[in-house]
């Protein structure tokens, strides 16, 4: 069962600000990262990801076989390099590249499903990362089946000291989508996994996908209504990429599949932020795919003309994210 009487501040009387909220000081018409984390601690903050070796359910029959039909498989390129450099390592190199631009830095444990090892082997890996210098917390990317109580108390402890993100990929609210794009799991298991998350004092990020095969506009506002009305503190969307070696990238090639324009795609993120709570964190609006096996669609590779766009989309309708939070259309 799920129980929505989870806090989440300023949000209880839903209703939609009516101009643009302070509380950001930014120039954009919606809440992104880099600014909350400068509100929040006074410096810039970076992310530097982190392949640590894990592999997922999803792609080695433990819950099914292939993964998501958008999913190269490939993790990250270190891995694809040969031996992973230790977690210490790894967050060194980063500090090394990105030092000029941020001070302090969140581990992000990125590359396939990063709560999917047993309860000794994750504690070493996060107390790795946790103990560096400059390392300020955690984002965790992870699966909502993938969440058992231990490993929600592990991040409950370190969250009483540090930053700590949980991020869970959902990509749709619709279970006719999600059984589409073989994810693995429900959107009832969704909702499980943030109501078990919360009252740990962790902070939750949810992924979606805007383009997935057999969605209609209608569809996309859908997941977004549904998710604003949720606990959750921050959002990554993307568009849908198709890659070589995926099952998608096969389906794309057949024809059997049209990839989202631009025009459509920024139009329905900025739909999509105009729905959302303006204190939610918007950690992304672009994907990434890596060049040497992308396909499409060819725009969502100029990642700043798409931000841009998004912004602009935004200020030509004198909107910005919120402008319509809790509104039933
Ligand atoms: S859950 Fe993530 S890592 Fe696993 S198959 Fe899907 S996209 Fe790939």
């Amino acid at each position: 069962m799920f129980f929505y009487g989870i806090d989440r501040k300023n949000t209880t009387k839903k209703e939609a600000p009516l101009v643009k909220p302070d509380f950001w000081k930014n120039s954009k018409n919606y809440y992104d990262l880099k600014s909350y984390w400068r509100n929040l601690f006074g410096c810039n903050v970076h992310k530097l990801a982190i392949d640590a070796g894990f592999t997922c359910p999803n792609r080695d029959g433990h819950v099914a076989t292939g993964g998501c039909i958008y999913c190269d498989g490939r993790g990250s390129k270190l891995r694809q390099k040969g031996n992973l450099p230790l977690v210490a390592e790894q967050i060194a190199s980063g500090k090394k590249y990105y030092k000029p631009q941020a001070s302090k830095f969140i581990a992000y444990f990125q590359t396939f499903t990063n709560t999917y090892a047993p309860m000794g082997k994750l504690r070493k890996i996060f107390d790795e990362a946790l103990s560096q210098e400059d390392i300020i917390g955690l984002s965790i990317g992870t699966r909502p089946d993938c969440l058992d109580p231990d490993v929600i108390e592990l991040l409950g402890e370190y969250a009483k000291k540090y930053h700590i993100w949980v991020e869970l990929g959902l990509q749709s609210v619709h279970d006719k989508t999600l059984q589409f794009i073989n994810r693995g799991h429900n959107f009832q298991q969704f909702l499980d996994a943030v109501n078990s998350l919360a009252g740990h004092g962790l902070n939750i990020c949810v992924h979606i996908i805007i383009g997935l095969p057999g969605e209609s506009n209608e569809d996309v506002l859908t997941t977004a209504r549904t998710l604003a009305a949720l606990p959750l503190q921050g959002i990554k969307i993307h568009s849908l990429l198709a890659l070589e070696g995926t099952a998608l990238g096969e389906i794309y090639k057949k024809g059997s599949v049209c990839m989202i324009t631009k025009e459509k795609y920024v139009s329905l993120a900025a739909d999509v932020l105009e729905i959302l709570p303006p204190e939610m964190v918007i950690q992304r609006l672009t994907a990434d795919g890596y060049r040497d096996i992308f396909l499409a669609p060819d725009w969502t590779m100029n990642k700043l003309d798409v931000l841009n766009s998004i912004n602009k989309e935004l200020e030509r309708r004198n909107s910005y994210q919120g402008k319509n939070y809790g509104i039933t259309p």
